[in-house]
């Protein structure tokens, strides 16, 4: 079973193709899920990264500051669905760009709460791998740069997160943050968090995902209930704002793209300070709905640092605030 979750640059659309596990289904059949114990209180200062450092020196801080595995050069794995052809990937081996992708992941993961990532890992699977790729292809087709910038797959051996670093090495916090949120989301649903039912209340009576990825590329699902018409894209719709439940409409396709998208506006602003990309619109009642139940969920189901989630609220209400 193919669960890729895709997302591409900044200003272009994201694209996500997934097949997650049933919302609430274990993912370690006869086992109960274990949270793995983690301080998220622990000095993290040690872990800073210095102009100085080497590649192996950064990759170290980061790994140990995370609870990740970060994974690069001739290390990295090639192929990531055995059933897919597009999912096969280059190696990248330059140094300075390496460098440079190492110093953005960590500037994107640092939005995160402390230790968040590390509860994550799971007791078949370990700890979250982070691969940085050289291009990857599609299809038939030579590998090709920014085809998939990045992605992840639920139900893979192992948990990761692969990111395409051939164009010298950059990438796109928000896609990194947007992959993030669906591993997270996982984890959440397979703990019993985040049960669809519950999260449909908050959309429009009578509603339900389009899940057909396909619909979404062909322009088949309608922007009545949407932020914004595009991805990135000031906002020109008009609805009134009690008709707005979605950021744009490619999170009609499921709830976790919903759930991804809804978290956007505010990770972004947390990792690059700009409120540029949405403004107001956390001041629509049913997003404001919808984020608060998703951040209470994450807060319910992970042990987080108090100062982390109070930093979150305190951005949040910022972005609500006109
Ligand atoms: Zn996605």
């Amino acid at each position: 079973m193919m669960a890729a979750l895709l997302s591409s640059a900044v200003i272009t659309l994201t694209a996500c193709n997934s097949k997650p596990q049933e919302a609430g289904t274990t993912e370690v059949e006869g086992t109960t899920i274990e949270m793995p114990k983690v301080d998220v209180n622990r000095d993290l200062s040690q872990f800073e990264l210095k102009e100085e450092d080497t590649i192996r020196e950064m990759e170290a801080k980061i790994e140990k500051k995370y609870d990740i595995d970060v994974v690069y050069g001739n290390d990295i794995r090639t192929r990531f669905d055995e059933e897919e052809d597009d999912l096969r990937a280059t190696v990248y081996t330059d140094e300075a760009g390496i460098k440079t992708a190492l110093q953005t992941l960590d500037n994107a993961l640092k939005v995160l709460p402390r230790g968040l990532i590390a509860q994550i890992a799971d007791p078949k699977r370990g700890i979250l791998k982070i691969y940085l790729l050289g291009a990857v292809g599609q299809g038939e087709n030579e590998p090709e740069s920014g085809a998939y910038p990045a992605f992840t797959d639920f139900e893979d051996r192992e948990l990761f997160l692969a990111i395409d670093i051939s164009l010298d090495g950059f990438i796109n916090p928000p896609d990194i943050l947007h992959e993030m949120t669906h591993v997270i989301d996982f984890k959440m649903q397979a703990l019993g968090h985040l049960r669809e039912e519950d999260w449909n209340k908050f959309n429009p009576e009578g509603f339900t995902y389009y899940i057909d990825y396909e619909k979404y590329y062909k322009n088949e699902i309608p922007k009545d209930y949407s932020y914004t018409e595009f991805h990135y894209v000031p906002r020109l719709l008009e609805q009134d704002p009690n008709d707005v439940y979605f950021l744009y409409n490619y999170a009609e396709i499921n709830a976790w793209e919903d759930r991804a998208t809804l978290l956007e506006p505010l990770m972004i602003y947390k990792a690059l300070g700009n409120n540029t990309i949405a403004p107001d619109f956390y001041t629509f009642p049913h997003i404001r709905a919808k984020i608060d139940y998703l951040l209470k969920e994450v807060t319910n189901t992970f042990e987080l640092n108090a100062e982390d989630v109070a930093s979150w609220k305190q951005s949040l209400e910022k972005m609500s605030s006109k």
